[in-house]
């Protein structure tokens, strides 16, 4: 087990890419906190986290969901004192929440505009923020992970709101990887490319040519999946990533580069 006695936060872990990342978190050993952001009607969360929990559970792991809207910084913060007082440490930040409301560049409002940034990077800012000053306070050698994107290397025509934060998250991860090295914390980004899931599935459904032409020009031939990305989120957690620091890795079976 690579992570024998580590703790880690997950945001967004109740679906997609983040359910992937806590159930390979948790199989290596760690303690798992799988946050996500939905309230079912009456304030009881009846949902994927739940199950996401159980899934860990029923597997001999240990897990618990943790609600929270990344955007909000007083639930950050409370997310990781929660997670201290529970598990009495914390080794591991994946920053995954995101969302992606695919639009017209001439039809993004402020308010759209706002809800993507305050998710996507304020809420990475805050997470990463939190964590890291928590692993100092406790002397905790710890891992600050960010799912970013090819998004954030590449524009797309649906997401001008999205790659600005995805490109920012790879800014945020580089200046946190200089402010943590003196704590012998790390910090990095896994950038995938297209991963179906409930983020895009819409999109790629109603237009199948679409999934189609990505799969085309991924020359491994296929589309990464969430459990592809979640293995490139265990390496840097891991030990063997110990000495890496400020790094971007691509994971799209290669379709970014085929470009010609
Ligand atoms: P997804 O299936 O839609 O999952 C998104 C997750 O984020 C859900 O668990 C959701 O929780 C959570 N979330 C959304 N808003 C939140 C908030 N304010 N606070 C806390 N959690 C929140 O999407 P995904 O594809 O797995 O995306 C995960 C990450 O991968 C995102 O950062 C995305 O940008 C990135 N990514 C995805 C792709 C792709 O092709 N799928 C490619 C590149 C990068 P609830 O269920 O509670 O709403």
């Amino acid at each position: 087990m690579r992570l024998k006695d580590k703790v880690a936060i997950v945001t967004g872990g109740s679906r997609g890419i983040g359910r992937a990342i806590c159930v390979k978190l948790a199989n290596e050993g760690a303690k798992v906190v799988v946050n996500y952001s939905e309230k079912a009607d009456g304030g009881e969360f009846i949902g994927s986290a739940d199950k996401v929990v159980d899934e860990i559970i029923s597997a001999s792991g240990k897990a618990v969901a943790f609600e929270a809207d990344v955007a909000n910084r007083d639930s950050v913060y409370e997310m990781i004192d929660s997670t201290v007082r529970r598990y009495g440490r914390l080794d591991i930040m994946v920053a995954n929440a995101g969302i992606c409301p695919f639009s017209e560049f001439l039809e993004i409002d402020e308010e759209l505009l706002d809800r993507v940034i305050n998710v996507n990077l304020k809420g990475s800012f805050f997470c990463a923020q939190a964590a890291m000053k928590k692993m100092i306070e406790k002397s905790i050698q710890g891992r600050i992970i960010f799912t970013s994107s090819v998004s954030s290397v590449f524009g797309g025509e649906l997401q001008a709101h999205y790659c600005s934060t995805k490109g920012a998250i790879n800014q945020l991860m580089k200046s946190i990887a200089i402010a943590a090295g003196k704590y012998g914390i790390t910090a990095n980004a896994v950038l995938p490319g297209t991963v179906i899931t409930d983020i895009n599935r819409n999109e790629l459904n109603t237009n199948p040519e679409l999934k189609h032409y990505f799969e085309e020009r991924t020359p491994l031939g296929n589309l990464v999946t969430p459990e592809d990305i979640a293995n490139a989120t265990l390496f840097f957690a891991s030990d063997e990533a110990s000495c890496i620091s400020g790094a971007t890795l691509i994971v799209d079976g290669g379709m970014s580069i085929n470009l010609q």
